[in-house]
């Protein structure tokens, strides 16, 4: 079995205590040591990486990871692409994740039903590059929910199932499941996409969110829920959906429901869409159009909803939806800078929410830990050049990442050189 030792680096571990120096060693693929002594870990047989003047801290979770979307700028670029020039695009925005430092994504939802499934097959197979996948499946909605892009004189299948009434519902589970999808994706509230289908409405009922969620957790499957209306909130906790994502209407009630449910459930917010909508999208999305489409008042309601579920403790996961020609796939170490802007974190309490609770939902339902530089972890890591916990946006920067590391392997690796770069 492989041994590296990280020697030199100020340690960020995630767990919530101040960095300390220290080394690391790695053995297989988990962290097996963790000493806040240098030197005390013997370095025979392992190979060493000299992490003087670096950061290292655990790898980063996408939260609401879309694989399968690269640009958009239209729901026609979900569905107009062959299946195969689809997976070669999804296979490239995995290895763009990896690259920039995210060693995990949980998959929000893929544009067609095995995209997400055959990249993380190859990934775990060891014949492409690319983060730990939990593979998300094809939107599920109801006829004319978020998703249903048939009109009456143009029927025509959208990135989505649609389904009306529980049977239909378990049916579409089970497929998704048999198709080897890890989350199953639903869409329970209207979007501002959708002009028939606001974003407070709630065209998907509690009976078909329970029969879904009764489906997917019978196959150890998760469940995620496109929730943005205060109806879908309350009826996907009621249900027991596993990931809630957007929440942005609230009144008190639905905040103590999901206070209250905030040990088993994870949120994602998915800020960075609005932000990038109301300020970097033209000439796709000018400013005018998004105000139009209501993006200021959802990006109001979600920084007021997200500033009180995290002093209410809620599990918030970074993932803004990206993959969006004005928020592409690898700028999605973005969402900490916006979580300290909008919610009112702290830089390591942003970075909490991108690896330790990344980690708890990557690895909900196994014995396996992930997500804290800790004995026993699964050793996903990475070696910052510079210091995160002051300025979040140096992990935008791939050249800053020395080290890239994915269940014990070195996806990349330039530690040497930026050493010889800071003593120059
Ligand atoms: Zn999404």
């Amino acid at each position: 079995m492989g041994k590296t030792i990280i020697v030199g680096p100020r340690i960020w571990d995630a767990s919530g205590s101040a960095p300390f120096d220290g080394e690391v060693l790695v053995e297989g693929n988990r962290i097996r040591a963790v000493s806040r002594v240098p030197g005390q870990i013997p370095q025979s047989g392992c190979q060493v990486i000299d992490g003087k003047g670096m950061t290292l801290m655990p790898g980063l979770v996408e939260g609401h990871a879309h694989l399968s979307f690269e640009t958009v700028t239209a729901t026609e670029d979900l569905i107009a692409p062959p299946p195969e020039e689809h997976t070669l695009l999804t296979a490239r925005v995995a290895k763009t994740l990896l690259d920039h430092g995210f060693t995990s994504a949980y998959g929000a939802s893929a544009a067609k039903l095995r995209l997400d499934v055959a990249v993380r097959n190859e990934i775990d197979a060891g014949r492409l590059q690319g983060p730990r996948i939990r593979a998300g499946s094809l939107e599920i909605t109801v006829t004319g929910g978020m998703g249903d892009e048939s009109r009456l004189h143009n029927l025509r299948s959208g990135p989505s199932l649609v389904v009306d009434g529980p049977e239909e519902m378990r049916k579409a589970v089970r497929l998704c499941c048999r198709e080897g999808c890890d989350n199953i994706k639903l869409d329970v509230s209207g979007d501002p996409f959708y002009p028939n289908t606001p974003a407070h409405s709630t065209p998907m009922t509690l009976e078909e969110i329970r029969m879904a969620v009764e489906t997917a957790h019978s196959f150890g499957r998760r469940v995620n829920a496109h929730a943005r209306s205060i109806g879908s909130i309350q009826s996907c906790v009621r249900a027991g959906v596993d990931v809630l994502y957007h929440c942005e209407y609230v009144d008190e009630e639905t905040l103590d429901m999901l206070e209250a449910a905030k040990e088993r459930i994870f949120v994602a917010p998915t800020v960075s869409l609005f932000h990038t909508m109301l300020h970097e999208a033209s000439p796709w999305v000018t400013p005018d159009t998004a105000r139009a489409m209501g993006i200021d008042k959802l990006l109001e309601a979600s920084t007021k909803t997200h500033t009180e579920l995290r002093k209410r403790g809620i599990r918030h996961l970074i993932g803004g939806d990206y993959g969006f020609a004005w928020s592409k796939n690898g700028t999605n170490a973005r969402d900490l800078g916006f979580f300290v802007q909008y919610f009112g974190y702290s830089p390591a309490e942003a970075l909490r929410c991108a690896t330790r609770n990344g980690g708890a939902l990557m690895t909900l339902g196994s014995s396996e830990k992930l997500g804290e530089v800790r004995e026993g972890h699964l050793a996903d890591l990475l070696l910052v050049d510079g210091d995160p916990l002051a300025d979040v946006s140096v992990l935008l920067d791939a050249d800053r990442l020395a080290l890239i590391m994915k269940d014990g392997q070195i996806h990349k690796n330039t530690s040497a050189a930026t050493r010889r770069r800071a003593a120059a």
